[in-house]
């Protein structure tokens, strides 16, 4: 991968974490409106312990996420970044870009 790759790469995992932090702490913030305590019907509030629970589980999804992201950017001056971790081939950069913590190629990932 050359430098001018690296850089692109680098620029694209940047904006991702932070469109990712801004998504979790507009999740956090609607996960404390959500007041379990309120008197309210026994379906509404099942609905609501619903929401709750996806609500919760996006919230992981997106913490796991910042954290490989976060790892992906320490790491990508290593020789193995952008390196198949399957078949040893170079993932393509397109791939790269979407999903900068790809660690399969497509081929592989399929
Ligand atoms: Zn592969």
């Amino acid at each position: 991968m050359d430098r001018k790759t690296r850089n692109e790469l680098q620029a694209a995992i940047e904006e991702q974490i932070e469109a990712v932090s801004r998504e979790l702490a507009e999740m956090q913030e609607r996960a404390k409106t959500v007041d379990l305590d309120q008197p309210i019907g026994r379906l509404s509030r099942m609905d609501s312990l619903t929401n709750q629970g996806i609500l919760l589980s996006s919230v992981t999804k997106a913490k796991t996420r910042l954290a490989r992201l976060k790892q992906v950017l320490k790491n990508i001056d290593g020789q193995e970044y952008g390196l198949c971790r399957e078949c040893g081939e170079e993932i393509g950069i397109q791939r790269l870009k979407a999903l900068p913590e790809s660690e399969l190629c497509i081929d592989c990932a399929q």
